[in-house]
């Protein structure tokens, strides 16, 4: 069984205002994650996913034809997890030159990141991978998650609408620049990589 507390937040709720506000951590936080978490552990009651750690049942549900919900829920809990280590307050929107120098400057990363997040149709995740020795971004929609594809994932933006929408509604341009300006865990992303 998994709890909220196995994935503590690295902040204080209000702690990433005015760029994200204590309401949405506290949504998303709070009953978003909480509810893939008790989703989960309804799923897999009774299964032979009941005894893994989180990365098992993904890789493993995501290719069983009646693991659907369970690849849903428990890729969600990673991601959410993930995501939420990548944000800190008081962030600069310094890039880190390993990064920068991938896409061929730190503007450039800040533009191709934005045109990847604005480019989510619907509801999905932007990452910074590594995929074999490259530094390159992707985007998965729904619950869909870097592992199951092979590619190591570094920094993610959650842009479904939850994250966002109670901050800056339809404005999801303005929430990509916010958190590339004043949210990256860079330390976070340097200890993945
Ligand atoms: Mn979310």
């Amino acid at each position: 069984m998994f709890t909220l507390d196995q994935f503590p937040l690295p902040f204080a709720p209000d702690a990433l205002a005015p760029y994200m506000s204590a309401d949405t951590v506290g949504y998303h936080y709070g009953r978003h994650m909480a509810t893939y978490i008790d989703n989960l552990n309804k799923l897999i009651t009774g299964t032979k996913y009941e005894h893994l750690p989180l990365a098992d049942i993904i890789i493993q549900s995501v290719v069983d034809g009646r693991g659907q919900k369970i690849f849903n829920n428990a890729a969600q809990v990673f991601n959410h997890a993930f995501f939420f280590q990548c944000l800190r307050p008081g962030a600069t929107g310094d890039i880190p030159m390993r990064v920068a120098d991938a896409f061929g400057g730190a503007a450039q990363f800040k533009s191709d990141f934005k045109e990847a997040a604005l480019a989510v149709f619907g509801s999905g995740w932007t990452w910074l991978v590594r995929d074999g020795g490259k530094l390159r971004l992707v985007n998965t929609s729904n619950a869909d998650t870097p592992m199951v594809h092979g590619i190591q994932p570094l920094l993610t933006l959650d842009v479904w609408e939850h994250a966002y929408y109670l901050d800056y509604q339809n404005r999801r341009a303005e929430y990509i620049d916010a958190f590339l300006n004043h949210m990256i865990n860079w330390d976070w992303v340097g200890q993945n990589l």
